[in-house]
């Protein structure tokens, strides 16, 4: 117990250093840093594909059965997921932009978390569920000014069917948020890993493109992933929120 703790510690120290010796550094986050905000991940044994067919969010069972899709698309997303907070990893992560200590976040999340804990850069690889798509003209809207009472909600302009902004099955990685990504990954000197095991592809070559690149690899999870043997170089054992917390009182020179 003494021993684990002692190195859970000093790999902390290992970590800060190479954060303040680094002239660009990218997080890189996945499901793990939102549980605590209690929003479920997609797989695993509590996963919501442990509970609902994943073929609502099919591109072409969404065209076919829009207001099917829109049924599980409002609960899950809007009315369950509109309701969690950021906790303190994202508000960490937004702390440390500020101080000019992380340059962005590559996120596979869609839940806006780190937008509504304050972070700036933040290039979303799944998209986000902040706006609404319009499928044929292509507008925009913010879903706030969307009244989802009545589904499946239409285009103001158009009168078309809209579509969350963000990834669903049979659709390509948004190009912005994609190129910009493997170029986060080159561009950054470390390279954090928070919350993501490396199951999904593509966004799990994010990292590995980093490290092919010769980064440091950070990694913060609470056990080992597909990550840890093969690219870590400082594996931080732990839940995201309590491990990003010792990170930004170290870096910060607050004690811990
Ligand atoms: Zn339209």
């Amino acid at each position: 117990m003494f021993s684990a703790m002692h190195n859970s510690t000093k790999n902390i120290y290992q970590a800060v250093e190479l954060i303040k010796r680094s002239t660009y550094t990218v997080a890189f986050t996945g499901a793990g840093i939102s549980v605590e905000s209690g929003i479920p991940p997609f797989r695993g044994e509590d996963g919501l594909w442990s509970k609902y067919d994943p073929v609502f969010l099919d591109i072409n069972y969404f065209h076919q059965y829009p207001e099917k899709s829109w049924r599980l698309i409002k609960e899950i997303f809007y009315d369950f997921f509109g309701q969690a907070r950021p906790n303190a990893a994202h508000f960490a992560l937004a702390e440390m932009e500020k101080k000019g200590i992380l340059h962005s976040i590559i996120t596979q999340n869609i839940d806006n978390l780190h937008h509504k804990a304050g972070s700036k850069q933040v290039f979303e690889f799944h998209g986000n569920s902040r706006n609404l798509l319009c499928q044929k003209c292509s507008e925009y809207y913010p879903v706030k000014k969307i009244d989802l009472s009545n589904l499946p909600p239409k285009c103001l302009n158009c009168g078309s069917i809209l579509k969350p902004d963000f990834v669903f099955f049979g659709e390509p990685i948004p190009e912005y948020a994609n190129s910009n990504s493997f170029i986060e990954a080159i561009n950054a000197e470390v390279f954090i890993l928070i919350g993501t095991t490396g199951e999904i592809m593509p966004a799990s070559l994010i990292p590995f493109e980093a490290k092919k690149n010769g980064k440091k690899i950070i990694e913060i999870n609470v056990v080992p992933s597909n990550y840890t043997p093969v690219i870590t170089d400082i594996f931080l054992q732990g839940k995201a929120t309590v491990i990003m917390q010792q990170l930004l009182s170290t870096l910060t020179g607050q004690k811990i």
